[in-house]
């Protein structure tokens, strides 16, 4: 007989609970296709009774007015205990996500960083004192929103609600936060392990369930303040309009489609390497993913057989095996999805150089393992060119000179992250300047730096998480006068 897989309730003021209806999602380990919890699935009934703790929290005033040294404090000793419990979080994420161990292991490195960050921000943001053109003092204050819901991506899933939580904590805001409903588990070990920390209960509430019904009732409740919404660009347009109700504050990050540019004079042992790092990281699951690959012409022949050697030497294979470069996709609906993309490429006329199979024999015929594509012999008007895959694709294409260069990483919707490889300085500045994107890095593949804002422009979204200016969307100024006489 089957062991039974452990339950996981809701995480709403500092208890663990069943849903409303005592309804459960399975949740599964997407290499072996293995159940691994059974978790409580919200209701709007649990949603509204999260919000209006998280609301009566923010209320009281305890919370909101803690002496900022004693919030940073807070937040430092959950950071403290995320580094303590690095092992265990790491193993959920790598489980739960298919990450192999080694990324998820850096990704929870990666949170514990960002709450040690925001203990350090919680007193180094404040509000000015102005010279205004009256007889008195000008002061602003920045003051906290109230209740925030967090909505994260499964593709992420503490890392993107560690960018949320700790900067809405650091200002002084209570939190609901919905994770994907099928990478639920570390986001509920965080609300516990914040407790543990010292958290007040109900500043910190965790509703997992579907976005449709949870997501939807969250976004329309007249006591949440604030959206900080993270995933498709299609449900952030939704999101977005639904906030318009009740002019709700609403930050977006969103999807991508992000451009890899190599110029002839560029390192290739380097680049060939984070290229391949930059678009097959996390199964291609990755909204910075560098999909589209534009090389200049006279390397264009040596960059594409050097990166499809490389690509298929990746070890695809089991996340718990320390060795494994690439694990599965999350769920067989996205490997779908994905596969959707391989037939369109194939018959709009790319070259598919290798990848985009699925392992039959053997363990890995029991996941949701790709094999990662490269694609060549592509039009811009293809699909596999214009929409984000999100999965283990790429597409190389040549080009002449730096105005081509910039016009086809242009020619995109979206605009969130990106890579120029070149040894000119002038054109590294003159083409970064030129690319519409919120995040680009030059002779790297690196997109994401705690203390630096992280957003996109265009259809990626609105709104800056991580570094300083995170905490601008987690507060409002108060402007007040103070008359001499
Ligand atoms: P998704 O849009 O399907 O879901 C994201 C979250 O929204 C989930 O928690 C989901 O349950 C919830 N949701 C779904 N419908 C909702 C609704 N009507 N109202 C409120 N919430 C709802 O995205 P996904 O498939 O989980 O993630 C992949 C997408 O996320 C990709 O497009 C990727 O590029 C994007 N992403 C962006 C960033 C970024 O920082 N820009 C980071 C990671 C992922």
């Amino acid at each position: 007989m089957n062991n039974p897989v452990p339950f996981e309730g809701l995480a709403i003021g500092g208890k663990r609970t069943a849903s409303s209806d005592g309804k459960t999602t399975t949740v599964y380990n997407p290499a072996t296709g293995a159940p691994i919890a059974e978790v409580a699935a919200a209701t709007a009934d649990d949603v509204d009774r999260a919000v209006c703790i998280a609301h009566e929290r923010f209320s009281a005033g305890r919370w909101k007015e803690m002496r900022s040294r004693e919030r940073g404090q807070l937040l430092q000793r959950i950071a403290n205990l995320v580094r303590e419990r690095a092992e265990t979080l790491a193993q959920i994420e790598s489980q739960n996500g298919g990450k192999p161990i080694s990324a998820a292991r850096g990704e929870i490195a990666s949170v514990a960083n960002t709450f040690e960050y925001y203990a350090g921000a919680v007193n180094k943001f404040f509000g000015q004192t102005i010279p205004v053109n009256a007889n008195g003092t000008s002061l602003t204050f920045r003051e906290p929103l109230g209740v925030c819901a967090l909505i994260v991506p499964w593709n992420f899933p503490l890392v993107i609600s560690a960018w949320k939580i700790a900067p809405a904590l650091a200002m002084g805001n209570t939190v609901v936060l919905k994770p994907a409903s099928v990478t639920p588990l570390s986001a509920l070990a965080l609300a516990d392990l914040a407790l543990e920390a010292g958290l007040p209960e109900g500043v910190l509430n965790v509703v997992p369930g579907a976005g449709s019904s949870v997501g939807s009732t969250l976004v329309t409740h007249p006591l949440v303040r604030k959206i900080s919404f993270t995933g498709s660009t299609a449900v952030g347009t939704q999101v977005m309009k639904q906030a318009a109700d009740g002019i709700k504050r609403v930050s977006l990050e969103l999807g991508g489609k992000s451009a890899n540019i190599v110029f002839a004079d560029a390192d290739l042992d380097t680049c060939v390497e984070s290229s391949i790092f930059a678009v097959y990281d996390n199964a291609g699951q990755d909204c910075c993913s560098r999909s589209r690959i534009f090389v200049e012409r006279p390397i264009y022949d040596e960059f594409v057989e050097r990166f499809t050697a490389r690509a298929k030497t990746l070890k695809v294979g089991d996340p718990a095996d320390e060795a494994t470069e690439m694990g599965p996709l999350i769920t067989p609906q996205q490997r779908e999805n994905v596969l959707g993309y391989i037939r369109s490429g194939d018959e709009e006329g790319a070259t598919r150089l290798c990848g985009g199979e699925v392992p039959t024999d053997g363990p890995l015929a029991r996941g949701n393992f790709l094999t990662p594509a490269v694609y060549v012999d592509v039009r811009t008007d293809m699909r596999i060119m214009r929409e984000e895959i999100f999965g283990p694709v790429v597409c190389i294409m040549p080009f002449d000179g730096e105005d081509e260069a910039i016009r086809l990483a242009n020619d995109t919707p979206y605009g969130l992250s990106g890579s120029l490889w070149t040894r000119d300085i002038g054109r590294a500045l003159r083409v970064a300047r030129a690319i519409e994107t919120g995040m680009l890095s030059i002779n790297s593949s690196s997109s994401v730096h705690i203390e630096a804002p992280f957003g996109g422009v265009k259809q990626s979204g609105i709104g800056r998480e991580q570094g300083m200016v995170a905490l601008e969307h987690y507060s409002e100024y108060k402007s007040v006068f103070i008359a001499n006489d």
